[in-house]
């Protein structure tokens, strides 16, 4: 639903030769859309493959930004600007507002401050936090998208609260986000010759029950609502797995915070199976029905086209 296009003739349907300068991109100065993947074909409603309302919208968009001063050039390129529109269905006014929304927060969280310090930022507890709550980035799936694992069911709170602060979290999570769009997606598409603009996320429940849930709700409301609000069209699969049968309480409360758009795009089951169908096995971790085993643990291992 979220990304449905107007069933109207697209630029490049006409012209399916992905030699990166063709139909709508040949406008744009973006970078992400030149590719060398001969396989790859834009979906529709991204660089490459816009139907003439779809590029009219964008036109719009990026025009109104201009006149009214809002531009801002390292921030606000086509691909993201799209990201903005499919958010908000193609509706320029709605979209233009998501993005004031980002600005505004980008300001009142002090985003540009948190990435400057970034060398002192180093999110000290990190080790530690990665016993009680792992999360991380590991490999890619089978269409070059970034893979981001979170270990509910692993989560300790107790021991978690005594080394770091929910603030402190967010700020984690943020400060991976901006690297997530800065350098991980960036590596991504040059490694598989073609724009990787998304994420395949992986929340997996073993061992989670309602208790441990409760505990974490307040963080995992404000981590969704970053990640729906501020960071658009980023979730290109999401798995939760190992769930039970309490989860399907967790999920109404949850489902209940998101976007409709964005629940369509989560799939849930009770083992990690599926998982094996999106991720190359050498890729998905031993302890998620893999083969990898990172030295060290693929947790804290970082490994990925990004190094
Ligand atoms: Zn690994």
């Amino acid at each position: 639903m979220a990304d449905a296009a107007p069933a109207e003739t697209a630029s490049a349907t006409q012209n399916p030769s992905p030699n990166g300068t063709s139909g709508a991109a040949a406008t744009s100065k973006d970078i992400s859309i030149s590719w060398t993947d001969p396989n790859y074909k834009p979906p529709s409603g991204y660089l490459g493959n816009l139907s003439a309302s779809q590029q009219k919208a964008l036109d719009q968009f990026r025009k109104e930004l201009q006149d009214e001063g809002h531009f801002v050039e390292e921030r606000m390129d086509d691909s993201t600007l799209l990201r903005y529109l499919r958010a908000r269905k193609w509706d320029v006014a709605l979209a233009k507002k998501m993005l004031f929304d980002r600005e505004k927060w980008r300001e009142d969280f002090q985003l540009d401050k948190l990435m400057k310090c970034v060398l002192e930022f180093d999110f000290k507890e990190k080790k530690e936090v990665d016993k009680y709550y792992p999360q991380y980035y590991h490999k890619v799936d089978k269409e070059g998208r970034p893979v981001y694992v979170e270990k509910l069911g692993a989560l300790n709170l107790t021991e978690l609260m005594k080394i770091t602060t929910q603030e402190r979290q967010i700020q984690a999570l943020v400060y991976e986000y901006e690297i997530f769009e800065r350098e991980r997606l960036p590596a991504c598409s040059k490694a598989a010759g073609h724009p990787v603009e998304t994420s395949c996320t992986i929340l997996d429940l073993k061992g989670v029950g309602l208790g441990k849930f409760w505990d974490v709700k307040n963080y995992v409301q404000e981590a969704a609502g970053i990640g729906q609000n501020y960071y658009p069209e980023r979730m290109g699969k999401f798995y939760i797995v190992n769930s039970s049968w309490m989860f399907t309480t967790i999920w109404s409360v949850i489902k209940g915070w998101l976007d409709p758009a964005t629940v369509a795009k989560i799939s849930i089951t009770n083992s990690n199976d599926i998982l094996k169908q999106q991720i190359p096995l050498e890729n998905l971790p031993a302890d998620l029905g893999g083969k990898c085993s990172c030295p060290g643990g693929c947790s804290l291992s970082d490994a990925g086209p990004w190094h």
